[in-house]
């Protein structure tokens, strides 16, 4: 039996989460490749090009602006920063303004990010939450969950201008409320962003999701839920582990499944990947303690340049 084999029998576990049900009758459609913008041959990208000193430097001044909860001033201030940043380095940021059906007096404000022309679909969707958790004094500054995916995006962004025609396969998704309001994620709060970014590409679906989060953690284990990822993908994953020497007590595969932004997706035929990291039995998840002092260089380049092997991989 092969490795991918063996992972696959695993009996059925929920880690700390339970499933989610189809909310939606449609069946959708996932784009073919060749529906797509197609690329010339060219240099795969090097994973030595991330540079973790950017992306540190992303997430410190994200966290600069304090705590970013949805709807906030902060959270505003911060969709700028990113909109100018990925602007100025030549991509289409287009901002997504809605209402959870279920909270129609709440606006919300997802990025989405294309290289080149824009509103054409892209092949592959790297995406993460730039929401924090909490409000008021109870407001946690989410250098983890929260700005540590999007400084790995911010910095992929700029890798990604070097193979241009590459970036065109690509968008980045930043999503707002990933977060609940209750305590926990459930079929109802929580997954804001990705639920209304699946339902307003009925039809124009990418292929692939690569979803970040908690990824910047010093020491960091990652845990890829084995019930919400394709067989090609967890393929990827591993293929890709072994080419970068990364170890595998470390980046691991939970066997369950994750309420996370890939889930809306997943349930929608994309094939998805979520870099998430082990927090279930953490000190730190959803407290004050999510700040910078908890980041690493390390971990943060660990993950750029995963990402990079697997576009390199998977395009
Ligand atoms: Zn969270």
């Amino acid at each position: 039996m092969s490795r991918i084999g063996q992972w696959f029998s695993i009996p059925a576990m929920v880690a700390c989460c339970v499933l989610l049900s189809c909310e939606r009758d449609e069946t959708p459609i996932v784009a073919e490749p060749s529906q797509l913008p197609s690329s010339e041959k060219q240099e795969p990208l090097h994973t030595e090009d991330f540079s973790a000193v950017r992306a540190y430097e992303h997430c410190a001044a994200l966290c600069a602006l304090g705590p970013r909860p949805t709807g906030s001033d902060a959270y505003r201030k911060q969709v700028e920063m990113i909109n100018s940043q990925l602007t100025a380095i030549g991509w289409h940021v287009q901002s997504i303004i809605f209402s959870p059906p279920s909270l129609p007096r709440q606006r919300m404000q997802n990025l989405c990010a294309t290289f080149g022309e824009a509103n054409t679909p892209r092949e592959l969707v790297l995406s993460c939450h730039i929401d924090t958790k909490g409000s008021g004094e109870n407001a946690i500054l989410g250098a983890d969950d929260g700005a540590s995916g999007a400084a790995v995006l911010l910095e992929l962004a700029r890798v990604l201008t070097l193979q241009p025609d590459l970036a065109r396969r690509i968008e980045l998704v930043f999503f707002d409320g990933e977060e609940s309001f209750g305590p926990h994620i459930t079929p109802q709060d929580g997954l804001f962003g990705s639920r209304h970014e699946v339902q307003r590409r009925i039809g124009c679906l990418p292929r692939y999701l690569i979803n970040l989060d908690m990824v910047g953690g010093a020491g960091k284990t990652i845990a890829v839920p084995l019930l919400d990822t394709t067989e090609d993908m967890m393929e990827q994953y591993l293929n890709a582990l072994h080419t970068l020497g990364l170890p595998e007590t470390r980046w691991t595969i939970l066997p369950g499944s994750m309420l996370d932004d890939h889930r809306p997706f997943a349930e929608a035929g994309v094939h998805t990947l979520n870099l998430i990291a082990s927090f279930c039995r953490s000190t730190w998840w959803h407290t004050k303690a999510d700040n910078m002092d908890r980041i690493s260089h390390e971990s943060l380049g660990e993950t750029g340049r995963m990402v990079l092997q697997l576009l390199r991989q998977i395009l």
